[in-house]
């Protein structure tokens, strides 16, 4: 059988008439036409050349037909290759030519530029619009449904996932679908998802979190979604009434709370989730004053979908993101020895499980500098574990500073500076400096504009922490920059004021 479809597909089997979504605008989808669709796009893409193991590359809009582009890319036995919308052709030439796709869908708009690429890569380049049209569509339209799944095993290729490039060039990472449905059922039954649940989707399809955190733990669930083509707070707030659960990254969040009425729209959700980035203590504060309910986070990466979470019973502490997930082992080591470090300190956080990838795509040397032979995955990210076991991320290695022999740890800084009247949040960075190595630095935003300033925030920290821990340079800007999944880019920053120190 196909190890992840099968699983996928069980939860409504026999049930064709059951809501998959509803989304606005359009007609509802129910599972039958969901799995219908989705065989009429594996049979095309099988006609359009697609073998077992093929890449199959998408840059669509989110919409109902793009779902069935992935899970008939499952059901062909290829590896679905999803791609940020916001790339532009020459990024897309990258994604292409690593990873030689056999087929290629992308927005009708875009296909005079992006048809050239395809070629040179070798793929056949198709269309799928916003409507869900486009010669793609056309192409499954003229298919029988009844395709017989490719047989695929657990080990098999699902997916190729690149990473959101925050702290370099993205890398593909390569998902099984063992690692794929194992993540999805234990989510599922972590966070209690079941055949009443309505999930308000209004994540990207082409990230982690929307693709396989959001649709397979429904799927899984055999529950449904209210789809949203992207994320509206007004919408979404609109929406929570007939849902019972959100998934959102920490900018939702903090829109959501900017809105009146939120107390009435969510008195009724089940679940509120987030991740991808962190969340303010302050956020979850104020969703908790707001709404009564506490935001449940978690946390996860491309390469292994979700590590830790926050009970669903129990306390769910903000600031951090839990336990390890059932079957996940996560282990706190000394960044230059591996030694496994105690509660408490902080170190590189190591995963192992059946959710972690195969390897990144085509990059051996570093798939071997970052997964141990004993299986372990060194995440780049630096952790510590209180002894009741809770899990803080404090931040990349990548951004640790490093001044003069002492590591300052950005996470801590941030937390005095945003704990300041007049600012809302802020970045620590560690700029070029002639005599320390690096040097720290802060870029801060106000709450409202001169609410705040470089003397009072450094005139604040002065007795706070030791001095090689203080910013030496404070820059209040208007907001910090971030990409489609939220997150701070802090080598854009690091970048903008390179020059500082001299
Ligand atoms: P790249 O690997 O290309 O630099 P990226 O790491 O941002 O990009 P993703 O795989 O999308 O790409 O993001 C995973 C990272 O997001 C984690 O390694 C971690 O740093 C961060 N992250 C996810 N959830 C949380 C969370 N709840 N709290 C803190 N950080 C989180
Ligand atoms: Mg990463």
């Amino acid at each position: 059988g196909n190890t992840l479809a099968s699983a996928l597909r069980a939860p409504s089997a026999g049930d064709d008439g059951r809501l998959f979504a509803e989304q606005a605008g359009r007609a509802s989808m129910s599972y039958g036409e969901l799995w219908q669709g989705a065989e009429k796009m594996a049979a095309a893409l099988v006609a359009a050349g697609v073998k077992p193991g093929d890449r199959v590359a998408v840059q669509t809009e989110k919409t109902l037909e793009a779902v069935q582009l992935y899970l008939g890319a499952v059901l062909a036995g290829a590896a679905f290759l999803p791609l940020n919308t916001a790339y532009v052709p020459a990024e897309i030439e990258y994604f292409l030519t690593d990873a030689e796709p056999a087929v290629f869908v992308c927005d009708p708009g875009r296909l005079e530029a992006l048809a050239p690429l395809a070629q040179k890569a070798g793929a056949v380049a198709l269309t799928l619009d916003a409507q869900g049209r486009g010669s793609m569509a056309e192409a499954a339209a003229g298919q029988a449904p009844g395709f017989q799944a490719a047989a695929r095993a657990a080990g098999d290729l699902a997916c190729i996932l690149y990473t959101s490039g925050t702290t370099g060039r993205s890398k593909g990472a390569m998902l099984s679908h063992g690692n794929l449905l194992s993540n999805a059922q234990t989510l599922k039954d972590y966070w209690r998802f079941t055949a009443q649940d309505r999930l308000i989707h209004a994540l990207p399809i082409f990230h982690a979190h929307g693709l396989y955190v959001a649709l397979n733990v429904t799927l899984v669930a055999g529950g449904s979604l209210i789809f949203m083509p992207g994320f509206r707070a007004e919408a979404v707030l609109e929406a929570m009434p007939r849902a019972t659960a959100l998934m959102g990254v920490p900018t939702f969040y903090t829109r959501l709370l900017e809105l009146p009425g939120l107390a009435e729209a969510a008195a009724d959700m089940r679940l509120f989730v987030s991740g991808s980035a962190p969340m303010l203590t302050d956020t979850h504060e104020k969703w908790r004053a707001a709404t009564g309910q506490t935001i449940l986070e978690r946390y996860g990466m491309t390469e292994t979908s979700m590590n830790c979470s926050n009970p669903y019973e129990g306390e769910r502490r903000p600031g951090t993101v839990g336990f390890p997930l059932p079957g996940v082992e996560v282990k706190i080591t000394h960044p230059e020895t591996g030694a496994e470090l105690p509660d408490g300190e902080t170190g590189t956080l190591e995963v192992r499980g059946p959710n972690v990838f195969l390897g990144y795509w085509r990059m051996p040397e570093k798939t071997a500098e970052e997964k141990r032979a004993d299986g372990f995955f060194i995440t780049g990210d630096l952790a510590s574990r209180s002894p009741d076991g809770y899990v803080t991320i404090v931040g990349r290695a990548k951004d640790l500073v490093i001044t003069g022999g002492y590591n300052v740890y950005p996470k801590e800084i941030e937390g005095l500076i945003d704990d300041l009247p007049g600012v809302k949040e802020s970045a620590v960075i560690g700029l070029p400096h002639p005599d320390f190595g690096e040097g720290v630095a802060a870029v801060v935003v106000p709450e409202a504009a001169g609410a705040v300033d470089e003397a009072a925030v450094k005139a604040a920290l002065a007795d706070r922490v030791a001095k090689y821990k203080q910013p030496k340079a404070v820059f209040i800007v208007d907001e910090l920059p971030r990409n489609t999944m939220g997150k701070v880019q802090k080598n854009v920053l690091r970048e903008s004021y390179k020059g500082t120190f001299g």
